[in-house]
């Protein structure tokens, strides 16, 4: 078996200008990036087109170390679509480097649907995580020097100050960090931290932002604390937005690659699916929707995270509905789901895949609830049986959905022509919008409640102290308006990861809310959330490496 950057390497990459040719998109349009990367100005942006475009959403069931394959079944997807004679774009989320030289050695699909040239999009690619690293950390810098001004103080409480650092690395020691050490020149001594990149709020604000204006004005919104008195303070009062948004100029703009199959595939923004809103910029699905009829995108993790926060979120912010929801599966995982141990799960076992089954039953219901009749793409592995995809089409059957076999990772758009066809033909048939989970006006904690019962399935909802204090907070600062963007654990469809198949008698328990006033949301936080990975015993980087030719091995 080939590994992934082998048949990447081994295709044949088009020129980026021939890829945007297919968009209509001419050379000049282009703002190249060498030969095979270029970004797309935002004047391409067409509102009309956008209105007539149809977005499909590619989601999937609770994840699980057996793997589901979002980003590969979407490239394959719209591989496919391409093939019956619908053109179609794909729009994805860039890679962080933590993972890549962590656990996960690249986020460019897999097998044969993947994005090219993979090397670059998962190290560095055009510089985007960068620069939100560097616009991120020009507020920490400006914070810390208006503490240390005279003529300019604003009396911030050093202790109220919850923006800290970021860097696009999994590093745990810098976690927790004491800066302004060595004396009255070196600035005030306080406790601080870093994040990682895609943790960044100035990463969900350049992911929800319509343009330069908005992003802007997002960035200025950003909530930095209180003075001693109590008074907010927001990075406009530093003055932060504007060379904030300098420093962004050419991170807003998409990035446009294509597939191995010469699908045009536009890469952008990296937002963490886990306390933000986990999908790519909203100007890249806007940018799609305008250059092609179809566009494919992924919402990381499984729909009770990713496709919820798309639709009450994203898909709210930008006046945007999708016309199709695709939930991904694997036999593998829901045998996981169903009690097996990773060892385990490779072999025919029907019995715990159908017990795992009903976390797939739950996802469907979800989708239901927007008023959305998925469609279940069943991502193929070697070793599935006919058995175990009977079982699977059998349950589908029982709540109105069609599932199919998506055999892409071994035979790239060819093997989902079933799956495009039908994911074509609900497109054409929906004529409905979907319908909000909860009305943004509602108080945040009837919108919590909302998601908690309706979405997860639990009992009820409990507060602790934390968390009842941000609610006063967040009603002074008149920002209960905001939707939520709920931090929790994808691994399970409730805030306790080991809860796996279709959890029930449970509570949800909300340690504290976080205020993103800049992205426009606020983060109930369930459970503990990862903001700065560590690396493993063994990171990916031990295989990493290049040759005297330039030539990058090691990446999965
Ligand atoms: P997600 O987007 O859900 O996180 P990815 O599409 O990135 O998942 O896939 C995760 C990993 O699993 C990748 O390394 C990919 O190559 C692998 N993978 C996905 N689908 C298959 C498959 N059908 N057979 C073998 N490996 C697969
Ligand atoms: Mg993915």
């Amino acid at each position: 078996m080939k590994r992934d950057i082998e048949i990447a390497q081994e295709a044949a990459i088009e020129p980026i200008v021939e890829i945007a040719k297919r968009l209509n998109v001419s050379a000049d349009d282009l703002e190249l990036y060498g030969k095979y990367k270029a970004k797309l100005p935002l004047s391409l942006i067409d509102e009309d087109k956008v209105k007539k475009a149809k977005l499909i959403l590619v989601s999937a069931i609770s994840p699980t170390p057996a793997g589901e394959g979002k980003t590969t079944t979407s490239i394959g997807l719209a591989m496919a679509m391409n093939k019956i004679g619908k053109q179609t774009a794909v729009v994805l989320r860039e890679p962080s480097l933590g993972p890549v030289f962590g656990i996960k050695g690249g986020a460019t699909g897999g097998g044969y649907s993947q994005v090219i040239p993979m090397e670059d999009i998962n190290l560095h690619f055009t510089g985007d995580f960068a620069a939100v690293e560097k616009a991120h950390n020009l507020l920490a810098a400006l914070i810390d020097n208006n503490l240390q001004s005279k003529k300019h103080n604003l009396n911030l409480d050093p202790r109220t100050i919850a923006w800290k650092r970021v860097m696009d690395m999994n590093d745990r020691s810098l976690r927790d960090t004491v800066i302004g050490l060595g004396g009255t020149a070196n600035g005030v001594p306080r406790e601080t931290g870093f994040d990682i990149t895609a943790a960044s709020e100035v990463m969900a604000i350049l992911c929800l932002s319509k343009n330069i204006a908005d992003l802007k004005e997002k960035l200025g919104n950003i909530f930095v604390g209180f003075t001693f008195d109590g008074k907010p303070i927001y990075a406009r009062d530093l003055n932060a937005h504007g060379a904030m948004a300098a420093l962004l100029k050419d991170a807003i703009k998409p990035n446009l690659v294509q597939t191995l199959e010469g699908t045009p595939a536009l890469i952008h923004g990296g937002p963490f699916a886990n306390i933000a809103q986990g999908t790519n910029t909203l100007v890249a699905t806007k940018m799609g929707m305008s250059l092609s009829d179809y566009v494919v995108t992924e919402a990381g993790f499984g729909f009770d995270l990713g496709g919820e926060k798309f639709l009450d979120i994203k898909a709210k912010y930008a006046g945007l509905s999708p016309v199709a929801v695709v939930l991904v599966a694997t036999t593998r995982a829901l045998k996981y789901h169903g009690g097996l141990s990773l060892k385990e799960v490779g072999s025919s076992n029907v019995e715990a895949l159908k017990k795992g089954l009903e976390n797939l039953e739950k996802h469907i219901e979800n989708a239901k609830l927007f008023n959305i009749t998925p469609v279940v793409a069943i991502n193929k592995f070697t070793n599935d049986t006919p058995e175990d995809m009977a079982a699977i089409v059998e349950v589908c059957k029982r709540h109105g959905v069609m599932a199919y076999e998506a055999n892409v990772w071994a035979e790239g758009g060819n093997g989902a022509l079933e799956l495009a066809k039908a994911v074509v033909e609900i497109a054409e048939a929906c004529n409905t919008q979907f319908q909000p989970l909860y009305d943004w006006n509602e108080s945040i904690e009837n919108k919590i409640s909302t998601i908690s019962t309706r979405i997860y399935g639990a009992d009820g909802v409990d507060y602790q102290p934390k968390a009842k204090s941000a609610l006063k907070k967040i009603a002074s600062l008149g920002l209960n308006h905001l939707p939520v963007c709920m931090a929790k654990t994808q691994k399970s469809l409730s805030d306790n990861p080991n809860m796996l198949g279709r959890p029930k008698n449970f509570t949800i328990t909300v340690r504290d809310i976080e205020i993103a006033a800049g992205a426009g949301f606020v983060v109930p936080i369930t459970g503990e959330m990862m903001r700065m990975p560590g690396l493993p015993e063994e990171p990916a980087s031990n295989n990493i490496d290049i040759d005297s030719n330039g030539n990058i091995s090691g990446l999965f």
